[in-house]
């Protein structure tokens, strides 16, 4: 199936000054092609299906909401490092790059959001925004170029250095993909006492456990860059398109939030702007921090929702130094700490 897709890429070209990206479209086609595999009779079952939703939270909101979005991209928080750490090997098992090449994406887009530079504005369009931009390559800069460019604090640690070079990332993904199928061999083999019972439980949690958790969180953060950009509701007057999306922010635990994001982009709280707001993955850093793992935790900004815009002539506005107007001159571009400071 891989010789006869790289045939038929080969012969069908993308449009001038784009070109594929071989592996991670076959990597999406081989994903999404065993995905119906885990709905047959011999490897489905509701084990399977509870481990695909607690695996989500772990390896998507806790490793890539969490790690590499609000804390490696935007240091909303702080944490200890082997934390830090633990939860960017977590990220590395969605299968969404390495952590210094998301956050450096995720910095691009946030410093020309909706714009020509925008890796994946689905203004371009919807398809472009959703998987698009990662199926052919335009004329971008090499990711060494990006990384330096966005992410140098990030590639002062040598871990991440590390987790970047020789594809690491990958093997780290490969590796607990065999555990998954490993573990499963071991309860079959030990429930039923055959090999063939060992071999289709196996299959069963690999399915289960890596490829529908990965192809699900997949489109779950795609439609973070494209749904979010499309649909729902504004609670901020940013200058982008970015949009608040319940149904998104639900199955995503909190990633829909995306306009509230984008108007206060240093805030740990994507969701809870307005009481229905549900962010799981906030909760999960507040959790951290009732327990320590987790402080300097920032806050919302005192901006001025939509529905309750001041006006320009409100006294108490113009008297309070705090209150953040809208689009501040540098409310695209994402801060980032020029110095890690942080707990060993
Ligand atoms: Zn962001
Ligand atoms: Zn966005």
């Amino acid at each position: 199936m891989i010789t006869s897709l790289s045939s038929l890429m080969r012969r069908w070209s993308p449009p001038a000054g784009y070109r594929w990206r071989r592996q991670s479209t076959i990597s999406f086609v081989a994903f999404h092609a065993l995905v119906p595999l885990a709905l047959t009779p011999w490897f489905f079952s509701w084990t399977g299906v509870a481990l695909a939703f607690v695996g989500f939270y772990l390896f998507n909101t806790v490793g890539i909401d969490v790690c590499f979005h609000r804390l490696l991209s935007h240091r909303s928080f702080k944490s200890p490092l082997w934390l830090e750490r633990t939860l960017a090997l977590l990220g590395v098992c969605g299968l969404q790059d390495s952590p210094t090449q998301w956050a450096a994406t995720h910095r691009r887009h946030h410093r020309h959001t909706d714009e020509e530079q925008d890796p994946h504005s689905p203004l371009e369009s919807v398809f472009w925004g959703h998987i698009g931009w990662l199926i052919v390559k335009e004329k971008d800069p090499h990711r060494s170029v990006l990384q330096q460019k966005y992410v140098a604090d990030m590639l002062r640690d040598p871990f991440y250095r590390h987790i970047e070079k020789n594809t690491l990332w990958l093997w780290i993904f490969l590796g607990h993909a065999i555990l998954f199928f490993g573990a499963g061999f071991l309860v079959g083999l030990t429930n039923d006492g055959t090999l063939a019972a060992g071999a289709r439980v196996g299959t069963s949690m690999f399915l289960w456990g890596v490829i529908v958790r990965v192809v699900y969180s997949w489109h779950a953060t795609w439609a973070v860059n494209s749904v979010a950009h499309l649909w729902g509701y504004r609670n901020y007057d940013t200058s982008d398109n970015s949009r608040n999306n319940w149904f998104l922010s639900l199955v995503t635990w909190g990633a829909g939030w995306h306009n509230n994001h984008h108007g206060d982009q240093r805030s740990a709280a994507h969701g809870h702007h307005r009481w229905w707001e549900f962010d799981g993955a906030y909760l999960t850093i507040l959790a951290l921090q009732c327990v320590g793992l987790a402080w300097d935790v920032t806050p919302r900004r005192r901006l001025h929702l939509l529905i309750d815009q001041p006006s320009a002539a409100d006294p108490e506005v113009a008297a309070d130094p705090t209150v953040v107007p809208f689009r501040q001159p540098d409310q695209s571009t994402t801060e980032v700490p020029a110095q890690r400071d942080r707990a060993a």
